[in-house]
């Protein structure tokens, strides 16, 4: 099978494609060092499906459709980006959404979890150490209370992170493809934030099926190295394994570590520094628990001469916007708003 023949599984149209590739003059101009940086509009997805994690849910949410699911479960922090795409996927396609919240019930809400619950979705909360040692525990059983009362849920893993989410991004590079094209670049370095690994994983066999002149890395916001090589690699076999007939393929996956900081969610100053830098440099806004450390990461590599053998480096916004609000203590804006 030749990469043009791969035949993409059905998907809903929930996402505003393609998204707009940007160039960043001014953002060139201050870390490129000589590279010309770009930017891949994907928090233009939509306004509250925005960001990365819509892509894998045309994807899943047709899987859903078809399989007579009428309920997605899914999981993540209390400001997860993907719940919130999720709720809203469900509520848009008439499909009941249930999400398990790791952390203890905010009082008020805010950010996505406020999302989540205009969007009408059910909202279970649990304690942290609740949530590590019994996630898959909690959706079977969820799972087994929707069958006992005539219903059936779909279970959708952190970040909508597998191999039937992987096609999100896959399919992706026919739109990077072209955008090489009318831009008219010949080769470039791809860097996006890595979460639950399936962005990564997407794009990554993405490039390899369609022989794009891209080098993708992520950019660890959690965990480390290790863990984003293992993950990208079992999403890229369970994808082999649930589609059968697939090219062969043997994605060599890359992470620059050494950005996440103190962990999933906490940004240092530094972080909190380049956004509001970023903001006012190209009206560019980027989120503190992802994009922000993704882009840190990349100037901090492209200053250690990371990149120096191509001159374009295209930065994925994968969006989450609303984790700007919670954490808008993070910003010092000294004596500018006086
Ligand atoms: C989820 C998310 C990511 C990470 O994507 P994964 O596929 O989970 O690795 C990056 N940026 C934003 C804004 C996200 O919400």
């Amino acid at each position: 099978m030749s990469m043009t023949d791969l035949r993409l599984p059905r998907r809903v149209e929930l996402a505003r494609r393609p998204t707009p590739l940007q160039y960043l003059a001014r953002a060139s101009e201050r870390w490129g060092r000589g590279h010309r940086l770009w930017v891949k509009r994907d928090d233009l997805t939509g306004c509250l499906l925005s960001g990365n994690k819509v892509r894998k849910l045309e994807f899943i949410a047709a899987h859903a459709i078809d399989h007579g699911y009428d309920t997605l479960i899914t999981c993540g922090g209390l400001q997860s980006n993907h719940c919130r795409a999720t709720a809203f996927a469900g509520a848009q396609l008439g499909l009941g959404v249930h999400l398990l919240l790791r952390g203890e019930r905010p009082q008020q809400g805010e950010g996505n979890y406020l999302l989540d619950q205009l969007a009408g979705a059910r909202i279970s909360c649990y304690p942290k150490h609740q949530y590590i040692e019994q996630l898959p525990q909690l959706f079977a059983d969820w799972q087994a209370h929707y069958q006992a009362t005539g219903r059936k849920a779909l279970a959708i893993p952190t970040g909508g992170s597998d191999g039937l989410g992987a096609w999100g991004y896959i399919a992706a590079c026919e739109e990077l493809e072209s955008d090489l094209q009318e831009a008219g670049i010949d080769r470039a370095h791809l860097i996006t934030a890595s979460g639950s690994g399936g962005t990564q994983a997407g794009l990554t066999l993405g490039v390899e099926l369609r022989g794009l002149p891209l080098t993708v890395w992520g950019v660890n916001v959690c965990d480390d190295e290790q863990y984003f090589l293992d993950k990208v690699a079992a999403d890229a076999a369970d994808w082999q394994a649930r589609f059968p007939g697939l090219p062969a393929v043997h994605p060599a996956p890359r992470v620059l570590d050494g950005h996440a900081g103190a962990g999933y969610g906490v940004a240092g100053p530094e972080v909190f520094a380049l956004i509001a830098e970023l903001a006012a440099l190209e009206g560019l806004l980027l989120d503190p628990v992802y994009t922000g450390k993704a882009f840190l990461g990349m100037t901090r590599e492209l200053a250690a001469g990371r990149f120096d053998d191509c001159g374009d480096i295209i930065f994925l916004h994968t969006g989450g916007v609303f984790g700007v609000f919670p954490q808008g203590q993070g910003f010092d804006f000294g004596e500018q708003g006086q």
